[in-house]
């Protein structure tokens, strides 16, 4: 894949750029690791006030930055703007509470014969962040602001597609006050990775993307003994049960589905109905589906802007092809409009089957399966049958089936009555295929530490 910002409302090539040579490589690693060798001497109060030095920078320059975005990997402009602000809420979080969250832990210390025993939170190294274009900011920044608040320095691999985004986090937080080698970007290809990764100077590693990028940098690194947390793709459930407010879930279902293009790990991906409302949210949902206006991401009414990139869309249109062929019906959209660029209109899908691809694989679009259930058990069973455990919607309002939901659904996030969305407050990961370790909150500031067991006599 080349380096290069193209434009997926035309497909136009704006910029390409050469990646980096091992010489490039070397000096950034060595400045990294020169540069932790200090910075993780520097105390909380100083790494808080250069953090939310770069949120107000960040925040000061919304509007170039979401225009970027959104000319590299086609979210839409509001959908852009929304995702800075999301940034610079996140930054300032960690820079108020990571001191909190990274306080040393007293231990019982007479029952293991200490004067004093505790344990301590301390900053790994220099740590690898491999990261895709979906959210370009948010995906770096969710790691970069509790990773640097911890004291670790960051190199940020981004995806290809996202050359000029990777660049500007690059000299974010430089421009911030933080010393330079704090958070770098290698411009580098995928092929690139695992000689950084196997690079001794390099403590541990953290991916954002597909299930084969996971597996790869996963293997690479234990065979390294070097942390990772991964957090991979995801096919969410969306349950609708009969004492589920309908409208509301339409609603929400509607943006879930199409957020960002469709190309959020987190959207709601199956929506599974019990038979009882089915008909009637089927219908509404198809509705609000077609309604939706597919455009130019740049104008402020577009909800759908087009795929990030080519093969993305190709990849969209094989799954439905693949799901018609076995038999499923198409009950709105099902094809590429008329007009450069790779725009997909917004699908809902029925009659999905387990031959079909669509049944288990994640679709990357505007594309949604709908699938009709008896009862609470066969949405449970239908919710868990993929590989996939990210995140899970369910909408009832009965005590005893949300309690079920929140027990039974094999994901890292349930949400009852509300669309899974990633929050600082609230940890983030999943489980089976969808990856291990958490990002955000407390948990995600401690997964690149090491927790120091102290005892003192
Ligand atoms: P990838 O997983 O290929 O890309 C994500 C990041 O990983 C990029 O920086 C990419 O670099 C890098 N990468 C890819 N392969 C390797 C490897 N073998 N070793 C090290 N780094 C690697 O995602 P795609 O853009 O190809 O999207 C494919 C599918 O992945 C989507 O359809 C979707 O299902 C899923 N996906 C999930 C995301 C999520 O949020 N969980 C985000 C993006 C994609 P480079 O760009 O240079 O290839």
């Amino acid at each position: 894949m080349p380096i290069a910002t193209i434009n997926p409302a035309t497909g136009e090539t704006l910029k390409t750029f050469e990646p980096l040579g091992d010489e490039e490589v070397e000096e950034r690693l060595a400045l990294a690791a020169a540069e932790f060798a200090t910075y993780r001497t520097t105390g909380f109060k100083q790494r808080s006030e250069w953090m939310r030095a770069a949120a107000d920078l960040l925040s000061s320059e919304q509007e170039d930055v979401a225009r970027l975005m959104t000319t590299e990997m086609g979210k839409t402009l509001v959908a852009a703007r929304a995702e800075v602000a999301k940034c610079v809420k996140g930054m300032r979080y960690y820079a108020e509470r990571a001191e909190e969250f990274l306080a040393d832990e007293p231990a019982d210390a007479p029952a293991v014969g200490a004067r004093r025993a505790y344990s301590r939170y301390q900053p790994l190294g220099p740590v690898l962040a491999v990261m895709p274009w979906n959210f370009p900011l948010w995906q770096a920044i969710r790691f970069a602001a509790p990773a640097l608040m911890a004291g670790n320095v960051g190199l940020l691999k981004h995806a290809s597609n996202v050359p000029q985004t990777a660049l500007y986090l690059g000299e974010l937080f430089a421009r911030a006050g933080f010393p330079r080698g704090c958070f770098q970007t290698l411009l580098i290809g995928s092929d690139q990775v695992e000689r950084v990764l196997r690079d001794r100077r390099v403590a541990a590693a953290t991916l954002t993307g597909s299930e084969p990028a996971g597996r790869s940098v996963a293997s690479v690194a234990g065979g390294e003994i070097k942390k990772t947390v991964l957090e991979l793709g995801g096919s969410d459930p969306y349950v609708v049960m009969p004492s589920a407010d309908l409208d509301a879930a339409v609603s929400t279902a509607i943006t879930s589905r199409v957020q960002n293009n469709g190309q959020s790990c987190i959207a709601a991906k199956r929506f599974i109905v019990h038979a009882d409302v089915h008909d009637a949210f089927a219908e509404r949902f198809v509705a609000r589906m077609e309604a939706l206006r597919v455009g130019d991401p740049m104008e402020e009414g577009t909800d759908v802007g087009p795929l990030a990139t080519e093969q993305g869309r190709d990849d969209v249109e094989m799954l439905v092809a693949d799901a018609v062929g076995r038999g499923a019906r198409v009950l709105c959209g099902g094809y590429i409009p008329d007009r450069p660029g790779w725009f997909y209109q917004p699908t809902v899908v029925a009659g999905v089957t387990p031959e079909m691809r669509m049944f288990s694989e994640e679709v990357f679009g505007p594309v949604a399966a709908l699938y009709r259930v008896a009862d609470v058990d066969e949405a449970i069973e239908l919710a868990n049958v993929t590989d996939f455990g990210l995140g899970a919607n369910a909408w009832t309002t009965d005590s005893a089936e949300q309690d079920r939901f929140v027990t039974d659904l094999a994901a890292g996030a349930v949400f009852v009555n509300g669309m899974v969305t990633s929050y600082p407050e609230l940890p983030f990961g999943g489980v089976k295929n969808s990856g291990y370790g958490r990002e955000l909150s407390a948990h995600g500031i401690r997964e690149f530490c090491n927790l120091k067991a102290v005892w003192i006599g």
